[in-house]
């Protein structure tokens, strides 16, 4: 998704959960992970790109394994910064990969529920072996993201690429609003899944509600 997507979907989601300190670092920290030299290149995991499901996965976790600790040794930045890359990646599952299409496709006698009843998490599609996400072709998919050569480079690209594939915008027409429902939902599925183990004291310094710009 767009930077700009992602920092919406905080905001959507988990706004509410969160001091606006809290928000600003998670955000920041979300927003980075789209930096192309240290956020893009040699990071599929990030973004679930290029089919990079269990390391997506793995990455996502690897990340929720950070916060509690941070929390109990008081760094509040750190668990911040964790949650808000895992959310990235998290949210990126449904603008990267075939999700979406795949649980319209599942849907009884060709019905298109509205965006809102999509379900970020079918056990079955989750699993399906059709589930792919977008290949990153380097150089020219770098260039589609030029926007005065992004009409030349994209009909270069194949039709399983990123360039293709991806609901990163508006721009990608209504099947981005089932991307972005799904976000909303496996955001705050993952807040849940973050804190549901915590102890009211570290739910509320996580939550940053002990600060001065508590909510
Ligand atoms: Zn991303």
């Amino acid at each position: 998704m767009l930077r700009r997507i992602h920092a919406e979907l905080l905001r959507s989601a988990v706004g509410s959960e969160f001091s606006p300190r809290a928000l600003d670092e998670i955000i920041a920290a979300s927003v980075k992970q789209d930096a192309f030299w240290t956020g893009q290149i040699g990071h599929d995991e990030y973004h679930f790109d290029n089919n990079a499901f269990d390391k997506s996965r793995a990455f996502i976790e690897d990340q929720r394994a950070l916060i509690a600790p941070a929390l109990e040794n008081g760094d509040v930045e750190t668990a911040w910064r964790a949650f808000g890359k895992l959310t990235h990646t998290a949210q990126d599952f449904y603008s990267h990969s075939n999700y979406v299409d795949l649980w319209l496709s599942f849907q009884s006698d060709g019905l298109k529920p509205a965006p809102s009843e999509i379900d970020p998490l079918d056990d079955v599609l989750v699993s399906s072996p059709t589930l792919r996400s977008g290949k990153i072709y380097y150089p020219l998919e770098a260039l589609a993201f030029v926007p005065v050569l992004k009409k030349l480079v994209i009909p270069l690209l194949p039709r399983d690429s990123h360039a293709w594939m991806n609901l990163d915008s508006a721009g990608r027409g209504p099947l981005f609003e089932y991307a972005f429902s799904a976000a909303i939902k496996r955001t705050c599925y993952e807040f849940d899944v973050t804190t549901r183990n915590f102890s009211p004291g570290l739910l509320a310094l996580f939550r940053d509600l002990s600060s001065d710009h508590a909510a």
